[in-house]
């Protein structure tokens, strides 16, 4: 079945006693047993919840895998995969990378006697130089976040395979609508669920899939073990919110490239970060890995001094921090998701003080696009006044 039917009927016909088509919220803890030694298949929800499992069977259909597992957030789905490994191990993980995994690798996982290399991942070579003997991993955003980056998915998995490794993927930005990593050869699927998936602003969540069984059985011992589980009303939420999420991407993207073309277009941007432009120089790989190009934009102001009046002249786009919504969000990367980067780091990978990032909403594009022109229109005048 194609993908958006798979989405619509998430859930459907799943519950047996009454037919229910939004499958329930099964908001139980602990189940009781018919009798010693016999079990319905729930024990104690943290372990399995009816709710959590069609939602995990859902994300790991989407997505190609074997085994889905759903977390409280995306950082917990990326605490729960590492988990995954020991004292002394080493990761390769992209450069240009969310600045919540940075910190958590950074200012928790490094005291556990983890190591981490930050490569530019559009270069082989680099990967390839990087790896040493305790290397289990590479993690890659792609398109990273907020430059766009894209890495050959194809490439990664050639030198995974080479030095068996694990490669992870953070596909948050496509969602498995427009990417499906697992088919082209990754080991593990994850997302901020948060974003696309659930599509609303109003649901944290995270989703892990992996493929193969024995990397299946492992994460399910994890997933357990570490407890950081979604709750039963929470994946119904999420899926809720997956239900449309063909539609919503369609539109998404739609937005995207007429609001990424005005953009070009006007004199207070200096450059344009979308990956669906055909200059973009990702804009081949992702045309051969990917089915679409998303949502997300980001682009430089002429001056930083704009940043202010710009961000204050927006009336219907809202200056707020996550992405993936219906409605369309601005966020300055440099004090917001890339506050905690160290800034000499944040400027050698490009997340300057001029870098704005938006999540194209599915309202009309042409409020959108009046709403940017306004707000560059203002930056350019005040700006100029304090420059
Ligand atoms: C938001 C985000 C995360 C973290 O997810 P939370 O749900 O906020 O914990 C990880 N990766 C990317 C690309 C994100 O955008």
């Amino acid at each position: 079945m194609q993908m958006e039917t798979r989405l619509v009927q998430i859930g459907v016909g799943r519950d047996k006693t009454t037919g229910a088509l939004s499958f329930p919220v099964y908001q139980s803890t602990a189940y009781r047993h018919p009798a010693l030694g016999e079990s319905t298949g729930y024990d104690y929800t943290r372990t399995a919840n009816p709710t959590r499992d069609v939602l995990e069977q859902a994300i790991a259909s989407l997505e190609g895998g074997d085994g889905g597992f759903a977390c409280a957030s995306g950082m917990a789905a990326i605490q729960t995969i590492m988990g995954l490994f020991s004292q002394g191990d080493h990761l390769i993980v992209s450069l240009d990378l969310y600045g919540g995994t940075y910190r958590l690798f950074e200012q928790v996982m490094k005291r556990f006697g983890l190591s981490f290399d930050y490569v530019d991942l559009r270069d082989p070579a680099l990967v390839r130089a990087a790896i040493r003997s305790s290397t289990r991993a590479i993690l890659a955003e792609t398109p990273t976040n907020p430059l766009m980056q894209v890495t050959d998915l194809a490439q990664m998995v050639q030198i995974a395979r080479e030095h068996d490794l694990l490669l992870i993927v953070d596909n948050t930005f496509l969602s498995p609508y427009y990417q499906r990593p697992l088919e082209l050869g990754a080991d593990i699927v994850f997302h901020s669920a948060t974003k696309y998936l659930g599509g609303h602003n109003d649901v944290l969540a995270g989703l892990i899939v992996t493929k193969g069984s024995e990397l299946t059985e492992r994460m399910r011992f994890l997933h357990n073990s570490i407890g950081a589980v979604l709750g039963p009303q929470d994946c119904w939420l999420l899926m809720r919110g997956m239900k449309t999420l063909a539609l919503r991407m369609e539109r998404h993207q739609a937005n995207a490239f007429q609001i990424a073309r005005f953009l070009t277009t006007h004199p207070a941007v200096t450059e344009v970060f979308y990956t669906g432009l055909p200059e973009h120089e990702g804009h081949e790989v992702q045309r051969r890995q990917a089915s679409g190009f998303g949502g997300m934009v980001s682009f430089r102001i002429r001056h930083s001094s704009m940043v202010a009046p710009f961000l204050e002249s927006l009336q219907l786009i809202s200056f707020a921090e996550s992405l993936g919504g219906v409605e369309s969000l601005c966020t300055y990367p440099a004090t917001q998701t890339h506050a905690d980067v160290p800034p000499d780091i944040r400027q050698a990978v490009g997340v300057c003080d001029r870098l704005l990032r938006l999540s194209i909403g599915i309202e009309h594009a042409d409020d959108l696009t009046a709403d940017l022109r306004q707000a560059l229109d203002k930056a350019l005048e005040k700006g100029g006044e304090l420059s």
